[in-house]
């Protein structure tokens, strides 16, 4: 199965990502993940794409296509998986159009979740995520159990650094003007699902696992 999941920052794309490929053995790639893996390890996408992520703005388009496309190639996504922040303006969705073409594949469906704006800021702002195996917590609704540490690998909980008010801000506008328009990209293709993102981590993953059971 391929999926793109959309959303805006703070929808809760990741928590639920974890579910789905896990449950339907299939795997993810999140971009902003990928990205900050550069940003550590010092490589030049790493260093070219830090000015960008800084300010909350997009990373270039043709970075971005480039590193999906050399990404996608690798074995460990035969079995599937599931786009996370990818993609992310026309330009992509239609360069993706185009790889996915190329690799003899089909996208099955969309996942569009939806969360009220005024509920997002708070949510990235408590947002905290795992140095190490990049989990995220939210410090009142879905803390870990021991402060500051992470649940699953024990590695150091910190702040990211696009998860302060002012670049979330810009963040979110940047998703109503750039991302936005892919819903409509995708209705007009038959493949987006709207998924209510509020509520219960669990209540919601269960409204997708009923889309996703149709889909098998
Ligand atoms: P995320 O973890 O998905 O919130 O992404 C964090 C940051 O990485 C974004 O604010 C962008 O600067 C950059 N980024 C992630 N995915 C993309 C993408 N598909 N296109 C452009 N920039 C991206």
């Amino acid at each position: 199965m391929r999926l793109i999941f959309l959303g805006p920052p703070g929808a809760g794309k990741g928590t639920q990502a974890e579910f789905i490929c896990r449950d339907f053995n299939i795997k993810q790639l999140s971009t902003g993940d990928l990205l900050r893996y550069h940003r550590k390890e010092g490589t030049e996408l790493g260093k070219k794409a830090q000015e960008f992520m800084d300010k909350g703005e997009l990373v270039p388009d043709s970075l971005i296509i480039d590193m999906i496309r050399s990404e996608l190639k690798k074995p460990e996504y035969q079995n599937g998986y599931l786009l996370d922040g990818f993609p992310r303006t026309i330009a992509q969705a239609e360069a993706f159009d185009k790889l996915i073409n190329e690799l003899g594949q089909t996208l099955n469906a969309v996942l569009v979740l939806e969360v009220p704006t005024e509920e997002l800021v708070t949510r990235l702002t408590a947002r905290r995520t795992c140095r190490v195996c990049g989990k995220t917590y939210h410090l009142v609704y879905n803390p870990p159990k021991q402060e500051g540490i992470c649940d699953v690998c024990g590695g150091e909980l910190y702040q990211r650094s696009d998860d302060n008010e002012e670049t979330v801000r810009n963040r979110l506008a940047v998703y109503e003007k750039q991302t936005k328009p892919l819903i409509e990209y995708y209705e007009l293709k038959g493949l987006a699902y709207h998924i209510d993102g509020k509520g219960k981590i669990e209540d919601i993953y269960s409204r997708i696992k009923e889309i996703l059971q149709n889909k098998t």
